[in-house]
């Protein structure tokens, strides 16, 4: 399996030309912990990639990364095309696990936030925010306090908050480990339709299987901690996905594939 996905590689990195490529990057923290060694990744414009391991694996550590929010302690981490910048605010998007919402603040303000750190009037900014919620289907709600909205209506929030800044590459960071089975397959299709639409790139963490299978066009499996990547499973199936995809036999056969690419990265040092 590994020698097929080397294949796959090839065929695709020809395709489109790295956007993030990530070198022998390590991270080890002030405390000694050693997250991170050897990492080596390279991003194609408009991919949908997960990163898939263990909870503790250095999988949020390599988005603090790729978005500069933090740096490696060994290793190089290089954008290419458009952006020159590692973090440069307007090109990438983070979504967290937790929305992070301010609770004082309406849901227009929330969203208005990253634009008004750029110094964006709000009056400037307000067709945008206002593009962005309807985007995830809240137009109606931008004068609503976080307090009235459900968990998956406050995850939405979050996403229109970095939809409001156009991002080139959106970072996801679990986003949707907290929210009940059904809302989550909801968002799950919001996203991919969302990312149809606006051509991004992303890549997004989760230690969910399933959900890597049904969102991804490439898996990059992690080993456990210090982590690195140990294998690679593309995901063929053509967009649009749709709940169908999740009942079919080649979701069940990419699934027990990816489930296996797991268990030997994790038996893996
Ligand atoms: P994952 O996202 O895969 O769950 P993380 O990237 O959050 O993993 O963390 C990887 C490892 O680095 C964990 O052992 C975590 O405890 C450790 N770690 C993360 N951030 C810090 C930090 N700021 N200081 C020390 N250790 C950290």
């Amino acid at each position: 399996m590994l020698a097929e996905a080397e294949a796959g590689s090839a065929r695709r990195e020809g395709a489109a030309p790295p956007i993030i490529r990530l070198s022998g990057v390590g991270k080890t923290f002030d405390n000694g912990t050693e997250a991170l060694r050897g990492v080596d990744l390279s991003v194609a414009r408009g991919e949908f990639l997960s990163l898939l391991g263990p909870s503790g694996c250095g999988k949020s550590t390599i988005l603090r990364l790729v978005s500069g929010l933090d740096v490696p302690t060994a290793g190089t981490i290089t954008w290419s095309g458009a952006t020159e910048r590692v973090g440069e605010e307007q090109e990438v998007g983070f979504v967290f696990q937790e929305p992070t919402l301010m609770p004082w603040a309406r849901v227009f303000d929330n969203v208005y936030l990253p634009l008004r750190l750029k110094g964006i009037s709000r009056k400037a900014a307000k067709d945008g925010i206002m593009d962005a919620l309807e985007s995830v289907g809240l137009e109606d709600f931008a004068h609503a306090f976080p307090r009235e909205l459900s968990g998956g209506m406050k995850m939405r929030v979050s996403i229109a908050r970095a939809l409001a800044t156009d991002p080139e590459v959106l970072l996801m960071d679990e986003p949707f480990a907290a929210l009940d089975e059904i809302t989550r397959f909801k968002l799950n299709d919001d996203l991919l339709r969302l990312w149809a639409e606006r051509e991004w790139t992303v890549i997004f963490v989760t230690h969910s299987v399933f959900e890597s299978v049904y969102l991804s066009t490439r898996i990059a499996v992690m080993t456990g901690r210090p982590g690195r990547i140990d294998q690679q499973v593309f995901v063929d199936e053509p967009s649009p996905r749709s709940s169908a995809y999740r009942t079919s036999p080649q979701y069940a056969e990419t699934a027990r594939n990816t489930s296996a690419a797991l268990s030997s990265a994790m038996a893996a040092r």
